[in-house]
C-alpha cells in the first residue's frame, strides 16, 4: 500500500499525554521512594518517548536507563506470538529496582516474555508500565503495574509509535484510518 493512502484521527492529544505521564510519575515515585538505584528499561523502539518523558517526570529519583529490543510486529499490523529478545541490557538489574518501559499492552505477549526473562536475573522489584492497553486484545494474563490509557482495538501510531517506522514522531496518539477509496487504490496493485 502507498504509504499515503492512509489517515491519521487524533485520539489522545499531546496536553492529555503529558498530563498522564506526570500522575503515573507520582505514583512510580511513591513505590520506588527511597531507592539507592531505579533502572528503566525502554522496550524499543515504541518506547523511546514515553521513557523520556517518564525519566524527566521521574528526576528526584536516582535514575539509570536502559532498553531492550523484543521481537513484535515488523512492518504488519499483526502481533507475532513468539517473542525474541533481539537486544539485550547493557547493564546489570541483579538486586536492583527495575521498571519497565512499554508503549502498548496488546495481546499482552511482549510484556509477559519480557518480565519472565527479566525476572531470572533477580531484581529486587520488577514493575511495569505501559502508555496504552488494549484489554480486549489480550491473550495471555498479563497486567501492567500502571497504565495510562485504556483504548479500544484501534491500531494506534505516535509519541514513539510507528505504522511501517512512520509516525513515531507525531506528538499525540493517533488511529490509523483507511478511507474507502484508498483501499480500492491498493488493491488494484498499488501495494
Ligand atoms: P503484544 O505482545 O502485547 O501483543 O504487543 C505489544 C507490542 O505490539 C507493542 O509494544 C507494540 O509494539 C505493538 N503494537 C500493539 N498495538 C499496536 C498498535 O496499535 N500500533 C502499533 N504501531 N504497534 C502496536
Ligand atoms: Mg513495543
Ligand atoms: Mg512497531
Amino acid at each position: 500500500m502507498n504509504r499515503t493512502d492512509y489517515v491519521i484521527d487524533q485520539m489522545i492529544s499531546a496536553k492529555s499525554i503529558a498530563a498522564r505521564v506526570e500522575s503515573l510519575a507520582r505514583a512510580i515515585e511513591a513505590e520506588f521512594a527511597g531507592t539507592d538505584q531505579l533502572v528503566i528499561v525502554g522496550l524499543l523502539r515504541g518506547s523511546f518517548v514515553f521513557i523520556a518523558d517518564i525519566a524527566r517526570e521521574l528526576s528526584n529519583l536516582p535514575v539509570e536507563v536502559d532498553f531492550l529490543e523484543a521481537s513484535s510486529y515488523g512492518n504488519s499490523m499483526e502481533s507475532s506470538r513468539e517473542v525474541r529478545i533481539l537486544k539485550d541490557l547493557r547493564g546489570e538489574i541483579g538486586g536492583r529496582d527495575v521498571l519497565v518501559v512499554e508503549d502498548i499492552v496488546d495481546t499482552g505477549h511482549t510484556l509477559a516474555r519480557v518480565t519472565e526473562y527479566l525476572a531470572t536475573r533477580h531484581p529486587r522489584k520488577l514493575r511495569t508500565v505501559a502508555l496504552l492497553d488494549k484489554p480486549s486484545r489480550r491473550e495471555v494474563d498479563f497486567r501492567a503495574d500502571w497504565v495510562g490509557f485504556e483504548i479500544p482495538d484501534e491500531f494506534v501510531v505516535g509519541y514513539g509509535i510507528d505504522y511501517a517506522q512512520r509516525d513515531r514522531n507525531l506528538p499525540y496518539i493517533g488511529k490509523v484510518r483507511f478511507p474507502a477509496n484508498a483501499e480500492a487504490a491498493a488493491t488494484d496493485g498499488a501495494a
